[in-house]
Formats: C-alpha cells, sequence, structure tokens
C-alpha cells in the first residue's frame, strides 16, 4: 500500500521547542477606582489568550495577551491590590508597584479626570518617576471633555502630557493604542527580521506541505529533501513518527512543521479528508510559509480553498504547488481554470504564486523553494513609514474614503508596526467604521504599491477623535 511505502525515511530529530517570543508587557497602576478594571477590559478586547486570570481575594494580577496599537503584548491589570485602606496603600502599593514596575516595559498611570489629584496619585508619580520606565499618564473619565480642568493639575506629576481617555465609553482609544506603540519602541520582529538578515543561515525557516491526501506531498517531500541534503540522523530513542524533518535547501535550514498531517495517513481508520484540514490548523499555527500541494488533474477543491483561507487569516506565507503537471494534457485550460478558482475563491490572495511541478519525476520542484523564500521576504518585509503614507495619501485621492452614516470618513495616516504578515494601522476619525469594500481596496492597492502578490495584507483601523 503506498500510503505505507510513501513514509519518508527521512524524519529526523533536531526538533527542539519552539519558544514563544516573550511579549512585551503592559502594566496598569493607578489608585483604586480610577478605573483601571475599566481600561483593562477594553483595551483587553482584541484578546489573543488569558495568560493569568485568578479573581477574588487571593487575586494579585490580571493578565491577558492582546493587541495594543498593532503590537502584541501582554497586559496587566494591578486593580485589586490595594484593597487596604488608603493609608496604608503606600506599603503595599509600594509592593505591587515594585513587581509591576520590575516587569513592566511600559506602565499606564491612571488617574481619575473627574475626581482630581490625590496624594496617592502623587506617590505613584514619585515611584514612577524614579523607576525610568515609560509611563503614559492616563486621565480617565475624561468623556465629553470632563475634567479638562483637572488636565493642569496632572502637568503637576512630571510625567508628560496627561492622555484624556473614556475606558467606560471608548474614547481617546485610537491616541491611547498609539502612545503604547511608541512607549514600546521598535518592534521585536523588527529587531528580529534584521538578525534575521545575518542569521539566515542558522535559524530553520518552518514550513508547512499541507494539501489533501494524494495530492501528492510525500513524494514532493522526499523529492524536495533529497538525503544527501539531510542535516542530521534520527536521534536514538525516538519512534519514527515523532522525528521531524530538517533539511538545507540551499539558502539555509527549512523545518518542516507538519510531520504529523502527513504521517497520520497511516492510520486507516480515520476520515482522511476531514483530517487533512484539522491537522492542517496545527500545522499553520506553527509554521511560517506554506506550500499548498494541488492535484492538477483535480483543480482546487473546497477543502483546497479553506486551507489557503486559512493561510491568509492566520497571516502565513503561501504559495500553491501545482502538482501532477506531467499527467495534464491540456496545460493552458488546468492553468486557467485553476486562476479562475483563485480570483472567484481567493481574491484576498491576490496574485498567490503558483508553481507547477512534477513531484514524482522532479520537474519543477527545484523553483519551489525560491519561490517561498522570495514570499517570505515580502513578508518580512517592512514598509518605512514616509513611502507608506506617500502610498496611502495617493490611495485615499485616487478613492476618496466613503460616505458613513452620511459623513464622509476621513482617514488621516498609516503606520506599519510589524511584518510577519505586513501590519498596517489606519487612523482616523471613526477610521473603525470603514466598510469593507474599502478595506479591501487599501489591501490591493498596497499589496500593488508594494508588490506583495499573494502576501496576506493585516489592515487595522483606530478611530481617533
Ligand atoms: P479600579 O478600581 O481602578 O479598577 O476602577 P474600576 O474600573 O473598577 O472603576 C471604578 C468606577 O469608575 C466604576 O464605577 C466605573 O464604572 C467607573 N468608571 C470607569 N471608567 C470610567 C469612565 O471612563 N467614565 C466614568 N464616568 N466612570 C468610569
Ligand atoms: P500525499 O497523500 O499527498 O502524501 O500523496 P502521495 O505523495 O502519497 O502521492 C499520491 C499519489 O500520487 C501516489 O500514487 C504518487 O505516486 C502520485 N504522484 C505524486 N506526485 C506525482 C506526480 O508528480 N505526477 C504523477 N503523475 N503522480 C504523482
Amino acid at each position: 500500500e503506498h500510503r505505507i511505502a510513501a513514509a519518508p525515511l527521512y524524519w529526523r530529530s533536531s526538533h527542539a521547542p519552539e519558544v514563544p517570543p516573550v511579549l512585551p508587557l503592559v502594566a496598569i497602576l493607578g489608585r483604586p477606582n480610577v478605573g483601571k478594571s475599566t481600561l483593562f477590559n477594553r483595551l483587553a478586547r482584541r484578546r489573543i489568550a488569558i495568560v493569568d486570570d485568578t479573581p477574588g481575594v487571593t487575586r494579585d494580577r490580571r493578565e491577558v495577551e492582546t493587541e495594543i496599537g498593532g503590537r502584541k503584548v501582554r497586559l496587566m491589570d494591578t486593580a485589586g491590590l490595594e484593597e487596604a485602606p488608603p493609608e496604608t496603600i503606600p506599603g503595599r502599593m509600594r509592593q505591587s508597584t515594585d513587581t509591576a514596575l520590575d516587569m513592566a516595559d511600559v506602565v499606564l498611570l491612571v488617574i481619575d479626570a473627574r475626581f482630581g489629584l490625590t496624594p496617592v496619585d502623587k506617590t505613584f508619580a514619585d515611584i514612577l518617576r524614579r523607576a525610568g520606565k515609560p509611563v503614559i499618564l492616563v486621565a480617565n473619565k475624561a468623556e465629553g471633555r470632563a475634567g479638562a480642568a483637572s488636565a493642569m493639575e496632572a502637568y503637576e506629576l512630571g510625567l508628560g502630557d496627561p492622555l484624556p481617555v473614556s475606558a467606560e465609553h471608548g474614547e481617546g482609544f485610537g491616541e491611547l493604542h498609539e502612545a503604547v506603540a511608541e512607549a514600546l519602541g521598535p518592534d521585536e520582529n523588527a529587531r528580529d527580521d534584521e538578525d534575521e538578515e545575518e542569521d539566515t543561515a542558522n535559524r530553520p525557516l518552518r514550513l508547512a506541505i499541507l494539501g489533501r491526501p494524494n495530492a501528492g506531498k510525500s513524494t514532493l517531500l522526499n523529492t524536495l529533501v533529497g538525503e544527501e541534503r539531510m542535516i542530521t540522523g534520527p536521534e536514538p530513542g525516538l519512534t519514527r513518527d515523532a522525528i521531524p524533518v530538517e533539511w538545507h535547501d540551499g539558502v539555509g535550514p527549512v523545518r518542516l512543521v507538519d510531520t504529523a498531517g502527513l504521517r497520520r495517513k497511516a492510520r486507516v481508520n480515520e476520515k482522511l479528508e476531514q483530517l487533512s484540514v484539522y491537522s492542517s490548523i496545527e500545522a499553520l499555527k506553527q509554521a511560517e510559509a506554506i506550500i499548498l500541494v494541488l492535484d492538477a488533474q483535480l483543480g482546487m477543491e473546497e477543502q483546497d480553498i479553506r486551507i489557503a483561507r486559512l493561510a491568509e487569516r492566520e497571516g502565513r506565507a503561501l504559495i500553491i504547488a501545482l502538482n501532477k503537471w506531467d499527467a495534464i494534457e491540456d496545460r493552458p485550460a488546468a492553468r486557467k481554470r485553476l486562476d479562475d478558482t483563485l480570483t472567484a475563491s481567493l481574491a484576498q490572495m491576490k496574485g498567490v504564486t503558483v508553481v507547477p511541478i512534477s513531484a514524482a519525476n522532479g520537474r519543477g520542484v527545484d523553483k519551489l523553494m525560491p519561490q517561498v523564500r522570495k514570499v517570505v521576504e515580502l513578508w518580512n518585509r517592512r514598509v518605512p513609514t514616509g513611502a507608506l503614507n506617500r502610498w496611502f495619501e495617493d490611495a485615499l485621492e485616487r478613492h476618496q474614503p466613503p460616505l458613513v452614516s452620511g459623513r464622509r470618513l476621513k482617514l488621516r495616516y498609516a503606520t506599519m508596526p510589524k511584518a510577519r504578515p505586513p501590519t498596517i494601522i489606519v487612523f482616523g476619525t471613526r477610521a473603525e467604521q470603514t466598510p469593507l469594500d474599502y478595506q479591501r481596496y487599501l489591501v490591493n492597492s498596497f499589496r500593488e504599491a508594494f508588490g506583495m502578490p499573494g502576501v496576506p495584507i493585516r489592515l487595522n483601523f483606530r478611530g481617533t477623535e
């Protein structure tokens, strides 16, 4: 049975668990009742995961992973730390503040713009000033310009301009997001990008080879990897199933991350059609780049489209290998059929790279990894702010932002806080109400302007007042 026989001989064991990057920590501090929890909850809406949520008396912190200013961060709430009577706060506060301060990359010091400053606010400010960490002074409860008077007072804290927000009503968050992004400084990812240029030779590219059963994934892997290019041999003590595959493609090491998806097909009882989508999700999460293998005789079907959409949604670099090209007689027709499907079903991946190959006889396979590298490079690319905003102005000029409930959207500027995948934030009045078709227009225009076909683009909108 070819399914078992085709299982590659190359499962290997150079696998070290991926260490997730440590996200920067944003801590919310302030005396009781200023609105820390309310602010936390609102900022946590773009939550990725709950890191630590222990409610109740023993609670000393809540932490979530979320996105602020286009950056993934851990957000920490210290509310509940100060349940003791106010007089004792400096002592307790000292402790909790110290902990938060040690760990935090940016501190949001919350004050109550309506109530005005208290001695406890000043104590907080003293500690923070001395700590020398970036602090954003958040003047909460400032809805409808309330508390504008106490803003002057807030300058006395020596922590710069107070930033008026209303945690309860969601006002001022565009500026807050921006301020946090600025305070965090250059993105870790950006630094990675630079390191990577020197480091390409050492850091394996995490690749997943996905596709329906029988598309030719195992055959492709065998052709692609070729024994002579293997980096290390299998370590003793591992079953063949558990051994990941790593090889060198001439540019640098490549690590296959979806060995489970490939090996599990040996289990005959599984519903193969289903299995490959589920295991694809796992593989997608771990991979930077995806080769989606299609059987050219069958074309792109629902399940392939689902995988491609998943790749797009997860922000992965994707290319399509159109396999079994040797078995196709009318190649132009096959190619056209695929292009039509791509246009109809994967508009968001416009221009995705398609490489016709024959995994079995090796034809075209040598073009695959260079194309993968190329897409990954684009996926890694950061566009400088100047160029970004020249594009942005130009795009707005060519197509005015639409009216939303009778009023013209005012989009002001764009930033690109991170790559992998390229992520853009557009700021403007009611920017978050930008209709979908205009969002799509901006994405496609960006992709064209910077030559990023098939690269997933993240476009976020932040309203400013
Ligand atoms: P914490 O003790 O600092 O965590 O404060 P909370 O988040 O529990 O909020 C304290 C009180 O202030 C609650 O009654 C909130 O509803 C209220 N509050 C929070 N944010 C705002 C706001 O933006 N405006 C107004 N008017 N009240 C707010
Ligand atoms: P997987 O289930 O995706 O891993 O697919 P396999 O690699 O096991 O291949 C499925 C079948 O397609 C096998 O019978 C292969 O021999 C055949 N196959 C793979 N690549 C090609 C190719 O390039 N051309 C042709 N004609 N057949 C191929």
